[in-house]
């Protein structure tokens, strides 16, 4: 109970009567690590689409990464909470982290709409515009759309125009939303730090302190 209230608000932003609706922000990502392309990409439709908040929900394991690939879901956690604890209107949940095996984006969207009063949330699932485009792939695309709307955000490399391509039915849920292009992924920066390379600038400082005392990303190989 403490939790669902812990994740359902309370913020200077939160409103207190079900005639409002509260605008919620979804930002799924693995976070293998999280890095300024996801925090840039939620302050931006944060502020953009008036939202409520911005509720961070790393997954446990991906549908399309497989265990051996992705770091334990405890580090994942632990360096979003790193990443995202200094910003008030950011908060952080452990849903999937919590949830044995793979994690689908509709599971995750159908749990979340019991933690508030029926009708009084709209959930933005921000999300970068090269993941909207292999929409497709994910499970339920369609009962996706039906719970909530799809912020798009612009990646360096990926032509927004394609979002025409989609079906009527998802292109009418989709937002896109342009925001300044940062060419950073987190597996650039496992490679980075597999090589001894720098990652500083590319990630939050405690991020990038996290990974060092843990030694992530350092005896793997292909990164
Ligand atoms: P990987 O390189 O391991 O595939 P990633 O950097 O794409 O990871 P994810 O955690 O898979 O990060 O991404 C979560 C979400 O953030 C996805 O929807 C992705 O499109 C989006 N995203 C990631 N990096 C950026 C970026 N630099 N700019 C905009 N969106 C991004």
């Amino acid at each position: 109970k403490s939790s669902r209230r812990e994740q359902s608000g309370g913020g200077k932003h939160s409103l207190s009567t079900a005639s409002h609706l509260r605008r919620i922000g979804v930002m799924g990502g693995t976070f293998d690590p999280i890095h300024y392309g996801h925090l840039l990409a939620a302050e931006e439709a944060y502020f953009s689409l008036g939202l409520s908040e911005v509720l961070f929900v790393p997954t446990g394991l991906p549908p399309h990464k497989n265990r051996q690939q992705v770091s334990l879901a405890e580090d994942r956690y632990t360096m979003t909470l790193l990443a995202t604890v200094d910003n008030p209107h950011f908060k952080i949940s452990r849903l999937e982290i919590d949830r044995e095996g793979t994690s689908h984006t509709v599971d995750t969207l159908r749990e979340m709409r019991h933690w508030y009063p029926a009708g009084s949330v709209t959930f933005y699932f921000i999300t970068g515009l090269d993941a909207v485009l292999d929409i497709h792939n994910w499970k339920e695309p369609e009962e996706i759309v039906s719970l909530c709307k799809i912020v798009a955000v612009s990646r360096p490399g990926y032509n927004p125009h394609r979002l025409e391509d989609l079906p009527p039915s998802i292109r009418r849920a989709v937002i896109p939303l342009e925001i300044p292009h940062l060419a950073i992924s987190s597996t650039e920066i496992r490679r980075r730090v597999g090589q001894g390379r720098s990652i500083r600038y590319l990630t939050p400082w405690p991020v990038e302190h996290y990974i060092y005392k843990k030694a992530l990303y350092h005896r793997r190989n292909g990164w």
